[in-house]
């Protein structure tokens, strides 16, 4: 599995890689928030410790879901109307990458994907309108805006706290989920799928992971 060996730049401890590429992660022995530019950790300033609240899911805790095993190494919280939700990056053994998303007993798993529609507007979307997106109609069942507080560990993107976006989630046939991001004029698309929480599994470490 992919493993890059960095030093920090703050402190000089190592910092290992698990994700190829990943854009920012957190020092574990100084918290310093790190990017990496042309190869090289960058200081970004210190990480803000998050609230920890009782979670199925833990950073660096290897879980599975029914057959599939997954390893959270990134962990990002926004706040939002309704409280926050918990973002957590998450690798599959291959090194293959998904966004876990958790709002309180909700759990989706999301993977990019090209917004292939040149007259989206943002702007436009209402909560109930239908629009055609990713070769699907989509309802459009949630909007918002969000703000990032706190992020830990390695994300593939580079994700600062205070960080505000807007966001709708649109619904598809076949429990098929989709969020649309929308921050300074970029729209990013992910599209999803809810999971059973009843077939969530805790495992312990296993260091056939590292
Ligand atoms: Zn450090």
């Amino acid at each position: 599995m992919f493993n890059s060996a960095y030093s920090c730049p703050s402190c000089g401890a190592g910092v290992a890689l698990r994700f190829r590429y990943s854009k920012i992660t957190t020092c574990q022995h100084c918290q310093a928030s790190l990017f990496l530019e042309d190869d090289a950790m960058k200081l970004r300033g210190k990480a803000a410790v998050m609230a920890d609240y009782p979670s199925l899911i833990q950073l660096n805790t290897p879980f599975l879901y029914k057959t599939m095993q997954f390893e959270p190494i990134g962990h990002a919280r926004f706040a939002y109307a309704h409280g926050f939700w918990d973002e957590w990056w998450v690798i599959n053994p291959a090194g293959q990458g998904k966004w876990l998303s958790v709002d309180e007993g909700d759990y989706a798993l999301e993977i990019p994907t090209p917004v292939n529609n040149p007259q989206l507007n943002f702007d436009q979307l209402t909560l109930g309108k239908k629009v055609s997106l990713a070769g699907e109609r989509l309802l459009v069942s949630e909007i918002g805006q969000a703000e990032c507080t706190g992020m830990a560990g390695e994300l593939p993107e580079v994700i600062q706290i205070g960080d505000r976006f807007r966001y709708a989630h649109l619904s598809g046939v076949r429990q098929t989920l989709y969020t649309l991001e929308e921050q300074n004029g970029q729209l990013s698309l992910y599209k999803g799928a809810w999971l059973d929480v009843f077939a969530i599994r805790a495992m312990p470490a296993m260091d056939t992971l590292r």
